[in-house]
């Protein structure tokens, strides 16, 4: 049965490929990208209550509370940009987020890529980046001259953030906050799951067969 299917939800761990089947959602859709770091970036830059409220707990490292994300996102999603529908990356990252979206416009499909967590510190382990910003990975893609990055021999190195400890912390974070919101699309049948472990241009295939069989 085809559906409507303009307002839709993006999950997944990080090292999912979430911005590049982002990319194949919004293209086929035709639906603006709505990322919670884009309008957090954007709602802090700006001389607003919100944006010093959420400026404040962002330089003291504190997460933002759920109401100032929901008041942001919300506010987002009801600007005329998003008026033929959107694509939500990084929101809701809990149940409490998820029911106010439900509540207010909600969405028709949660899309989620899962990857276990050995396949996502399998990723993110092995990135290795130089001070110009070249990204490599010890397994996928090394650089040829080893130590040292390929296109300006900097030195490799890799970032604090992708380091076992901090990513294991995130990734466990993450789980947590998810799986109560992943079993209320379930229940609500919302929920489509592709399997992240796959190459990323098979993942883009398959989310694009589902696009093409369901949406009318
Ligand atoms: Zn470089």
């Amino acid at each position: 049965m085809l559906e409507k299917m303009k307002k839709v939800v993006l999950l997944g761990p990080q090292a999912s490929g979430k911005s590049t089947q982002a990319k194949v959602i919004t293209d086929f859709l035709n639906i603006p990208l709505i990322a919670a770091s884009q309008a957090l970036r954007k709602v802090v830059a700006k001389d607003s209550s919100l944006g010093r409220k959420i400026k404040e707990k962002m330089d003291q490292g504190l997460l933002v509370p759920d109401n100032q994300m929901i008041t942001l996102i919300l506010g987002e999603l009801g600007r005329d940009h998003c008026r033929n529908g959107f694509l939500l990356d990084g929101f809701p990252r809990n149940l409490n987020q998820g029911q106010a979206l439900e509540s207010s416009c909600g969405v028709e499909k949660v899309f989620n890529i899962e990857i276990s967590d050995q396949e996502a510190m399998r990723r993110i382990l092995g990135r290795r980046m130089c001070k110009n910003g070249h990204v490599f990975h010890l397994e996928y893609k090394p650089s040829e001259k080893g130590d040292v990055c390929d296109i300006c021999a900097e030195e490799l190195y890799q970032r604090d953030d992708d380091k076992e400890e901090v990513v294991k912390k995130r990734l466990a974070i993450y789980r947590d906050e998810t799986s109560k919101l992943l079993d209320y699309y379930k229940k609500k049948d919302k929920l489509v799951v592709f399997d992240g472990q796959k190459d990323m241009a098979d993942v883009s295939e398959d989310i694009l067969n589902y696009l093409k069989s369901h949406v009318g």
